[in-house]
């Protein structure tokens, strides 16, 4: 290390071959190139009871930290279908794969227009809310 900077040199038992492993290497590079050390005390990991490093607690630390307590409690409907309640629950949370979602996840579709107006992208709230074959539907309902 010189001046926070680490230096050194690869001792590979095989060099990077390929093109997604001189990819990752040189994605490895540029997420090191912002790593400045210095001789502070290393902060301790506290995710693992162990006290050691695991996926594990990687994986609480992700939990305990993304997570957002919900504005609102859902309340559940003993008179409601399970299935409806979780349809709508899941409308609520934004957890329904309509297509916008999908295409947020990169996940690819032919097309996000709603598939039963082709106006608009399909949305949740398009599809339960604005959609003319929702109104009309609810128009029945009602
Ligand atoms: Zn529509």
């Amino acid at each position: 290390m010189i001046d926070g900077w680490i230096c050194g040199q690869w001792d590979w038992s095989i060099e990077p071959a390929g093109v997604e492993e001189v990819e990752d290497l040189r994605g490895l590079l540029r997420i090191c190139q912002g790593v400045i050390l210095n001789n502070e005390e290393d902060v301790t990991w506290t995710y693992d009871p162990s006290g050691g490093f695991s996926v594990r607690g990687v994986k609480e630390m992700v939990v305990l930290k993304s997570y957002v307590t919900p504005d609102y409690n859902f309340e559940w409907n003993r008179l409601v279908p399970k299935k409806v309640s979780f349809v709508a629950w899941r409308a609520l949370l934004g957890r329904l794969p309509t297509f916008d979602a999908l295409v947020r996840r990169n996940i690819p579709v032919a097309s996000n227009m709603c598939p039963f107006c082709g106006e608009v992208e399909e949305t949740v709230e398009h599809v339960f809310i604005s959609c003319g074959l929702a109104q009309s539907m609810w128009s029945v309902l009602a």
